[in-house]
């Protein structure tokens, strides 16, 4: 027998490179590492914590591909607003009004949404940069919370598409970039330079910072295509193509970029992504609440282009779970196809079960090991690998009636919504218990609502956004 320091049993979904599924298998971690993956009658570790067995399931660590986290405090607030009303009305203001000791107070509700399903691993888009520390508040949670975190610091210039106070010249937001990356990366932290699309700076800005970001090894992450980009693009460039294309031609796309929601592409442009070795953040359940039927994901997986999962946030990304998200991306493409179908859409061919996009494993590999590589992390984590660190979920199922009976375990997971927090038995990160029987092991998620209660109270009186509260409910508020 070798020691090590934990053995988890159960049903272990590895997602490894064979996609092994082990009905009664072990994982043994020593310190943040995977010394032992297999099954359980071939078992020669004895760990100082044994957990799991019968009736539990062990896979990794959740990655989820795309958020915005200081907008915990304008959660669900986008529902019956126009774009004008909560962009200008309370999306700028009452984020922007977040200093960094508010900011963590916003964040933390969605980050202990996120660790108590099991998610492991963040990224973060951060673009309210009035007060400089913000993002610090947003850093501060997520470490507090003991998640990985690929944070990008987005910067803004654009007159037309960017609310006063917002914007930045290019010199500070870098250098604010390299502020923010020399205090905070680490072994579960990395920072980079973005900004949120193409419209949101001059090009030559827009190409300085994509430069940066490759000198610095990091990723380019950019919402892409929206759907101001071709405008955009038309009147200031004289440019024909699409955002893809455009990029392409300014020597920016590469396997370094990272596309968040990449909808409505220009033909040929999947191609180049493809071609390219760009990374997609599919962002599914957004697009679904928002009604996007023309959401597609098919074109990338079928032409294996590096995909993950994300949220976006909580101002659209209601209840921030990604395994809503996994169930959104099967959802959302399937009612998609069925739309493109009615249309008279020729590359549609229904013979029955051919047209079902996906599967609930196609949903969980995404969140996994299709996030690592997405975030290109897949050499420390995303799968259970003997070498890589510990980022692992042990789920106790035994008292989970929507998983029961359990033929169908994967299917089960997605479709029931994943498991109940209660049943999150644990969440390691790096070999470190963060989630234990559902609560979080240092962060109290009763004081975290209350405080994030008060914190939106303040904002809405503080930045006049009362008004959109409620503005076109249908009930007799009294
Ligand atoms: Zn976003």
């Amino acid at each position: 027998m070798t020691d090590c320091d934990l053995v988890l049993r159960g049903t272990v979904l590895t997602m490894d490179g064979e996609k092994r599924a082990l009905l009664d298998g072990f994982v043994a971690v020593s310190g943040n590492k995977i010394v032992g993956v297999g099954q359980n009658r071939d078992c020669t570790f004895k760990g100082k914590e044994e957990l799991g067995g019968e009736g539990h399931i062990v896979i990794p660590g959740l990655v989820n591909t795309h958020a915005h986290l200081v907008q915990g405090c304008i959660r669900s607030m986008a529902e019956g607003t126009t774009f004008e009303e909560r962009f200008f009305g309370f999306y700028y203001p009452m984020t922007g009004a977040c200093d960094e000791e508010r900011s963590y107070v916003s964040a933390m509700p969605p980050i202990l949404d996120l660790v108590r399903r099991g998610v492991t691993t963040t990224a973060d888009d951060h673009f309210t940069h009035k007060h400089k520390r913000s993002i610090d508040g947003v850093l501060r949670a997520v470490r507090d919370a003991g998640m990985r975190c690929r944070m990008a610091r987005l910067m803004l210039s654009d007159p037309k598409n960017t609310q006063e106070g917002f914007r930045e010249t290019l010199d500070v937001g870098l250098a604010e970039t390299e502020r923010v990356k020399k205090e905070w990366e680490n072994d579960k932290t990395t920072v980079t330079a973005s900004t949120i699309g193409i419209t949101y700076c001059a090009p030559e800005e827009f190409r300085e910072i994509a430069a940066w970001t490759r000198k610095n090894n990091r990723q380019f992450d950019v919402h892409a295509p929206s759907v101001m980009d071709t405008r955009y693009l038309a009147e200031r460039r004289g440019w024909k193509g699409g955002s893809f294309d455009w990029m392409d031609h300014e020597g920016i796309l590469g396997p370094n970029v990272i596309a968040a929601h990449a909808q409505t592409l220009r033909p040929g442009e999947a191609d180049l992504i493809r071609d390219r070795g760009v990374k997609i953040s599919l962002v599914p359940d957004m697009e679904q609440v928002l009604g996007l039927v023309e959401f597609q994901a098919r074109h990338y997986i079928e032409n294996n282009v590096v995909c993950g999962i994300g949220l976006d946030g909580p101002v659209v990304a209601y209840g921030h779970d990604l395994w809503t998200a996994m169930r959104a991306l099967l959802t959302a493409q399937r009612m998609g196809d069925q739309h493109r179908k009615q249309m008279g859409d020729k590359s549609i061919h229904w013979t029955g079960y051919e047209m079902i996009f996906g599967s609930a494993e196609l949903a969980l590999e995404l969140a996994t090991i299709g996030g690592a590589k997405a975030l290109g992390m897949d050499d420390t984590i995303g799968s259970l690998e003997v070498g890589k660190e510990a980022d692992i979920v042990l789920i106790d199922r035994r008292g989970e009636t929507q998983m029961s009976p359990p033929a169908s375990l994967v299917q089960n997971l997605v479709y029931g919504n994943g498991p109940s927090p209660e049943a999150v038995k644990r969440v390691f990160v790096q070999g470190k218990a963060v989630i234990k029987d559902g609560e979080h092991v240092k962060v109290d998620r009763r004081k975290a609502v209350e405080a994030s209660d008060k914190l939106q109270a303040t904002l809405l009186e503080e930045t006049d956004a009362r008004k959109f509260v409620r503005i076109r409910s249908p009930y007799r508020w009294m």
